[in-house]
């Protein structure tokens, strides 16, 4: 790999990160942030241009820049939204790593991610945004050589791919050599924010692997789906790596039948499958993306009145403490 810095990582660092540049961007009201200040400290605004470009100039209300820009109204107290929704913080048997779930851990590589959204359950994670070298991740690895229930290695975040192809390469190396692996898998949602980050030593290094990989998305309207991503995920699919998606059930954003069969389709137009619909994690400051869970129960059964089973996706809650996402 070159020395010089990658595309993706330039695309990273422009990222707009101050709510006023992007509403004048979009040609939007500066009133629609007004008061946003403390909820910009609390969690910054980041959001890549290309992202940007993706949203409707002069519509407040489009779906992708919902998710990111920063409102007076995410510094209300709402009971039952707190900062820990899903109990993550104690379920870490070494630093980095979730053992959760039966056969399956989950290793949070790094804090960061190319876009926040503020709907995020990390907005109030004790993070540091810097990425943890090899030496790190030792601890982890043993963890995972010591216990040959786990076959399956979920890279989490943040985003995994904010880690730099390089270091990506050593730590699959390392879990290579961990016998009883099977399947690594990749949480992401930078394929969507900036597709440049598909790049050929990433995709070669996963075709190349023993580990069967499979990605999974995370993508919740389809406008946030153009040329350049579907080109992206093309890529990864001329691999052989299975591709999937995971979105989160969003009020304003896509809670209504048309968005969520609308998000299926161009999903299944470059071959991905739904696999997820999450509920929203009742985290502090994301309350009004909440939409109730009966609401949610029509939505999926209306969408199966109208698509194949294969592109409804499981309604799922997580809950601390159980051993498996909950089936809705
Ligand atoms: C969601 C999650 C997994 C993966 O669960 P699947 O149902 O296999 O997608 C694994 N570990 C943790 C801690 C999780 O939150
Ligand atoms: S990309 Fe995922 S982890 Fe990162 S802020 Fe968005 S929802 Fe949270």
């Amino acid at each position: 790999m070159s020395i010089s810095t990658q595309t993706w990582q330039k695309i990273l660092v422009q990222a707009i990160s101050d709510p006023a540049e992007l509403c004048r961007m979009l040609e939007l009201d500066p009133d629609i942030i007004s008061d946003c200040e403390r909820s910009r400290q609390q969690f910054r605004m980041r959001v890549p241009r290309a992202f940007v470009s993706r949203m409707e100039k002069g519509n407040p209300n489009d779906p992708l820049l919902q998710q990111v820009l920063p409102l007076a109204i995410e510094m209300q107290t709402i009971p039952g939204f707190n900062q820990d929704p899903v109990g993550e913080l104690s379920a870490s048997p070494v630093p980095g790593l979730l053992h959760k779930y039966h056969g399956r851990v989950l290793l949070t590589l790094t804090g960061a991610c190319a876009v926040n959204c503020r709907y995020c359950f990390r907005r109030h994670y004790p993070y540091d945004e810097k990425v943890p070298g090899l030496s790190q991740w030792q601890a982890a690895l043993d963890y995972i050589a010591a216990d040959s229930s786990i076959t399956e290695v979920i890279l989490s975040g943040g985003d995994p791919l904010i880690v730099k192809d390089q270091q990506l390469a050593q730590l699959i190396t390392s879990l290579e050599r961990i016998p009883h692996l099977k399947t690594l898998r990749i949480h992401t949602r930078l394929p969507i924010m900036i597709p440049e980050r598909i790049t050929k030593v990433l995709v070669d290094l996963l075709k190349q692997s023993r580990l069967k990989a499979v990605i999974v998305l995370h993508s919740n309207h389809a406008n946030e789906i153009d040329k350049a991503v579907a080109a992206a995920i093309t890529q990864c699919q001329d691999a052989g790596l299975i591709v999937l998606n995971q979105a989160v059930l969003l009020k304003n954003v896509n809670d209504s039948v048309d968005a969520l069969v609308q998000l299926s389709e161009s999903l299944f137009e470059v071959g991905v499958l739904p696999y997820y619909l999450h509920v929203l994690d009742p985290v502090a400051g994301a309350a009004h993306f909440n939409v109730d869970k009966e609401k949610a129960k029509q939505l999926i059964a209306a969408m199966s009145d109208r698509l194949p089973g294969y592109l409804v996706p499981k309604l799922v809650q997580e809950v601390a403490g159980l051993s498996a996402k909950q089936l809705l």
